[in-house]
């Protein structure tokens, strides 16, 4: 089994994407059929699914959903290539738990970028489940979380976060770069407090910006589908 599977049924995007691969030394195999390709990857589980969502016969959602229920494909990386526009198609595949995406027609450099963070992803996965790692430091430690102790700093400084808001926060830093739906946020909030919906969501984002200060536009909006950490985001003054 090749290092990567591209399921696309167009011919000329799978190649394209086959060929950006095999420059960067990554070796794929594109499949036209959903169901050839669920075959494939639940016979032998590659280290990255880059999945159309359109398809002929089995489509992408499906594909997605067969992976996250299924033992030996539940950890492999999968990066959804979706029609431009379709932000809730983006939102569902997300939901189904795709880690990434990238909108046709894309830029082969962007989607490098994507295929080369998920990549990276997998090859940390071990250290971040290290019962002892029990920080996350983000954008060089400015913002430093301690999760046996619940506190935050902002550039040194303790910030007291709400409950909800520390759970909503931990839940976008532990995937930096990666969006987080509204509705995967909403769930990743723990307790009897949970009845949030997607715009008291929006409320939490405003008042957690609010208090990481000049870390604040570190919490990028991805417009119609979330948010996610943007760690390259300058600091503010204020
Ligand atoms: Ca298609």
């Amino acid at each position: 089994m090749p290092q990567i599977l591209i399921v696309e049924d167009e011919p000329d995007i799978g190649e394209l994407i086959r060929i950006h691969l095999e420059r960067v030394g990554l070796d794929s195999q594109v499949f036209k059929s959903g169901l050839e390709a669920w075959n494939a990857i639940e016979r032998d589980p590659p280290m990255l699914v880059i999945l159309d969502l359109m398809l002929p016969d089995m489509d992408g959602f499906e594909i997605c959903r067969r992976m996250r229920s299924g033992e030996k494909t539940r950890s492999v990386p999968i990066l959804m290539v979706s029609a431009k526009g379709e932000e809730s198609d983006i939102v569902a595949g997300l939901e189904l738990g795709a880690d990434d995406y990238v909108t046709k027609p894309f830029s082969p450099k962007v989607l490098m970028a994507r295929v080369q963070n998920l990549l990276r992803r997998v090859e940390t996965d071990g250290a971040s489940q290290d019962a002892t790692a029990r920080t996350i430091r983000i954008a060089g430690d400015r913002l430093h979380i301690d999760l046996d102790r619940h506190s935050v700093l902002v550039n040194g400084a303790d910030v007291e976060f709400t409950r909800t808001e520390f759970d909503i926060l931990l839940c976008l830093v532990s995937r930096p770069g990666f969006v987080r739906t509204r509705d995967q946020l909403i769930s990743a909030v723990h307790g009897e407090m949970a009845v949030l919906t997607a715009r008291t969501m929006d409320v939490h984002i405003t008042s957690i910006r609010r208090k990481l200060g000049p870390l604040r536009e570190l919490i990028r909006t991805v417009r119609g589908v979330g948010y996610r950490i943007d760690e390259s985001a300058p600091a503010t003054d204020g």
